[in-house]
């Protein structure tokens, strides 16, 4: 297999583009032929990728890449958990970003520091988790409605902090960004 830069290259089996290895979705026929999804990369058998596009992964299961690829038919579960694998990438993705943020400083965490933040108008999004208290929830609410700064879901996925449970993000790149993909 040809090697690109330091990080290997995979070829996507419905558009042919070649990308790295870890930004394409990997597909295993095992050893003993079962067929499975491998988010983590890291299971033996034969592999086939897919990028992690709506796009191409109509193509595959429209044309049966994938069973060619791997020479043997493929269970309908597989599409359905690629499907599920494209939807909670951009929430992985806003995970990443969200913990950059608080590591950059760009993002202010507790409810305090976020309520004082929305009143002097310097956040952008705030962020809260359903482990918060209701009367927590329903302060924030108010307070981002009056800011006109729109209030999402976090989910304990997307910061290795479990015990924050509300996060602003300040104004800015990051908010603008943020804000795209709720
Ligand atoms: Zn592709």
């Amino acid at each position: 297999m040809k090697q690109g830069g330091r990080r290997p290259l995979r070829q996507c089996v419905a558009c042919r583009k070649r990308r790295e290895k870890d930004r394409l979705l990997r597909i295993v026929r095992s050893v003993k032929g079962r067929i499975f999804f491998d988010p983590d990369q890291n299971r033996e058998g034969r592999g086939a990728y897919l990028c992690p596009d709506a796009g191409c992964l109509e193509t595959t299961r429209k044309r049966g890449l994938l069973a060619v690829s791997l020479k043997t038919s493929i269970p309908d579960g597989i599409f359905l958990e690629l499907a599920g694998a494209l939807k909670n990438r951009p929430h992985e993705a806003m995970g990443r970003m969200l913990g950059f943020c608080i590591k950059a400083r760009k993002a202010v965490l507790g409810t305090q520091a976020v309520l004082e933040g929305l009143k002097r108008q310097k956040i952008g999004i705030v962020f809260i988790s359903d482990q918060a208290a209701p009367g927590t929830r329903s302060r924030l609410n108010r307070a981002c409605a009056r800011a006109s700064v729109p209030l999402a879901a976090l989910q304990a996925a997307m910061i290795e902090r479990s015990n924050v449970r509300v996060v602003g993000v300040l104004q800015g790149d990051f908010a603008v960004k943020l804000k795209e993909w709720i």
